[in-house]
């Protein structure tokens, strides 16, 4: 993690140090190397947020694009006592969750749940295959007369199937187009997905100004099949 909790204040990792997990309350150490990023570990094992995934450059790259009060925030259900992490918690309430590796999808469900007004930002090159199977599928997007927003009839073709039935918008960052991020919304239309692709900067300042999901949704609503 980025954070613990030292002397009642989130800090990041430094080398030498211990503090105290904002999640689980647990004791935390400082893990600064060469290899990974600097980051806070739980000192000992234990089972503290279930879907935490190790941290790379990319996870920090996405969220330092973010006010550092929103990076990490924990979330409650009131009801069961579940806690997360959220990778990102924006001003109006949103959650953006940084996915690099594999996740299973029941996992990704669960999370889909516990956060409900939520998108997904996805490394979208896991594979090796997959850049290339969107460039193929990319070619049965039509244009609409929105800048960047496309209707997608096969959108099994272009993005991973794991992801193509997901409840929430999900943006894909791919390794040969990294300035941009390739969204895919939920709901069909006539059997047909909504896509659209904005740069990075741009998806982070809708985001950073709480209009991300406004925007979402005027497009859900205007893109006519
Ligand atoms: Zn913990």
């Amino acid at each position: 993690m980025k954070y613990a909790i030292v002397n009642g204040e989130r800090v990041e990792a430094e080398p030498g140090r211990t503090g105290e997990c904002p999640c689980c309350g647990s004791e935390m150490v400082s893990r600064c190397g060469e290899v990974k990023v600097n980051h806070w570990a739980h000192k000992r094992k234990r089972d503290c947020d279930t879907y935490w995934e190790n941290e790379t450059e990319w996870h920090r790259e996405w969220k330092d694009y973010f006010p550092e009060e929103w990076q990490e925030t924990v979330l409650k259900d009131e009801d069961t006592g579940e806690r997360h992490i959220a990778d990102v918690r924006t001003g109006d309430g949103f959650v953006v969750e940084f996915q690099y590796s594999h996740i299973k999808p029941e996992e990704q469900r669960s999370r889909e749940r516990f956060y409900k007004r939520m998108v997904w930002v996805l490394n979208g090159s896991r594979r090796k295959t997959d850049s290339k199977r969107f460039t193929k599928g990319f070619e049965d997007f039509r244009r609409t007369d929105q800048k960047g927003i496309f209707i997608v009839p096969f959108p099994d073709e272009a993005f991973h199937k794991a992801w193509t039935n997901s409840s929430v918008p999900v943006f894909f960052e791919f390794e040969e187009c990294m300035g941009a991020v390739w969204g895919l919304l939920p709901g069909r239309k006539n059997g047909y997905a909504i896509s659209l692709c904005v740069s990075k900067s741009q998806f982070v300042e809708f985001a950073r100004s709480g209009k991300l999901f406004e925007k979402l949704k005027e497009i859900s609503g205007n893109s006519k099949t």
